[in-house]
Parts: structure tokens; sequence; C-alpha cells
């Protein structure tokens, strides 16, 4: 599964990112019952973070759906036109304007900081990826931090937060990628931003033992684990 990250209060449903892990919401219809409202929000536009979207046309039981997306920050186009692309024809939808009626109810432009009915949303633009993506954080809940090289900023970004998800793609201390982060790295992210809890996320699909990871992790903050598909207990 690719990043998705599901987050519910009453009735309405948070999710970040659109990986494969969206197609839960099809498969396990419980997770949307009684949900009014589903508000997806894009950390950027890469394929492994927007595929799941294709499940969209089969959630129209919700009355509000709506795609967040930092098309201006990260790609320097609206994010209407970036989704309506995506899942416009001949990819997916049979016209554009289904795009905006079948499928989602809205797209909005993320630019900064959004009260999203009642998630207080914070976000940052990160530089350190293929091109840059956002962190996000959810009230003092959650920080989301994904699709970034090791970067000192988030930890002002993340402090405090209950529960930290950073992407580990690379099993060691530390790394030169230009584009992902170690284990470590995670790591230290979570120790000095103090939070309670870090799950590592993103991870290498060719890793064989995802046990390393923490090995790494947890010599530098033991509250570590990997992240698993399904629901965080
Ligand atoms: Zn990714
Ligand atoms: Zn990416």
């Amino acid at each position: 599964m690719t990043a998705c990250v599901y987050l519910r209060y009453g009735s309405e449903v948070l999710v970040l990112d659109a990986g494969s892990g969206f197609a839960r919401l099809l498969t396990e219809p419980e997770l949307l019952e009684g949900v009014e409202r589903l508000s997806v929000v894009l950390t950027h536009f890469h394929l492994d973070h927007t595929n799941g979207l294709v499940a969209l046309p089969g959630l129209s039981r919700v009355p509000v759906r709506e795609v967040w997306a930092p098309g201006l920050l990260v790609a320097g186009m609206p994010a209407a036109e970036l989704v309506r692309r995506l899942l416009g024809p001949p990819f997916l939808a049979g016209t554009v304007d289904d795009v905006e009626t079948k499928m989602a109810t809205r797209i909005h432009e993320l630019i900064g900081d959004v009260q999203i009915g009642s998630f207080s949303l914070r976000t940052r633009l990160q530089p350190h990826h293929v091109g840059p993506t956002v962190a996000l954080r959810v009230d003092d809940e959650l920080a989301y931090c994904t699709d970034t090289a090791y970067d000192e900023a988030n930890v002002a970004f993340a402090r405090g937060v209950r529960v930290l998800l950073h992407e580990a793609f690379h099993a060691a201390d530390k790394t030169d990628h230009p584009a992902h982060s170690a284990a470590g790295e995670a790591a230290r992210i979570a120790r000095a931003a103090a939070v309670e809890r870090l799950v590592l996320v993103h991870l290498n699909p060719l890793l064989e033992d995802e046990e390393e990871l923490l090995r790494f992790a947890t010599v530098v903050f033991p509250a570590s684990e990997v992240g698993r598909d399904g629901p965080l207990t």
C-alpha cells in the first residue's frame, strides 16, 4: 500500500494523501458510514500519493467530497487544473466536468494553514524532494512529514504533537539521498520535536526486514514503530 492516512471526527473524515491505501474506503464501506464530508489533502502530486483517487467515483454517497491540493505551492499551477488533468480524460473521467461533479464536489487550492471542518491543518513547504512537498500537521495530534530528505525545520513544525508520521525510506542512520530520509534521521526529528510516538512510513518496498528500520530509529528515539496497513492503536 502507498501513502494514505485516515482521520475521523464525527461525520468528518480527513485523508492525508491518496495512495493505494485510499481504495480501503471502497473495500471497507464502514469507514465512511455516517460520513457527511470527506476531505482529501495531498502533500504533492507524485503518483504513489494520488493513484488512489481513482476510487473517488465509487464514493459518491458521501455528500461533500473535496480535494485540497498544493498546486501553486509545489507545481506552480492551480490545483484544480492539475486534478482535472489527473482525473479527466483520457485517464479516468469521460469529461473534464465530471471531475468536479462525479468524483469530487470541489477542488481547493492548499496554500497555507486552513481549517477544514473540525480539523485545524497547518502546512509547511518541504524543499528537499524531487520537487517541493508539503508537511501537514493536524491540531496537536499528528504531524505527517513525507517525501523529504532530512529537514531540521520539521522539528519546530512537529513540536509537541502526539504522533509523528515521518518517512523512512532508507534503513540507515543517515543518508545523503537528496529526496528521502533514513530511519535514524526520522528519529532525530522525533526526539528534537519531543513527540510521543514516531511512526515510520513511506518505506522502501524492497526492504526485506522492517526490523532494520527500527534498529536505527529506536537507538535514537525509543518510541518508534513501523507503520502498518490498518488502524493505529
Ligand atoms: Zn512518495
Ligand atoms: Zn514524492
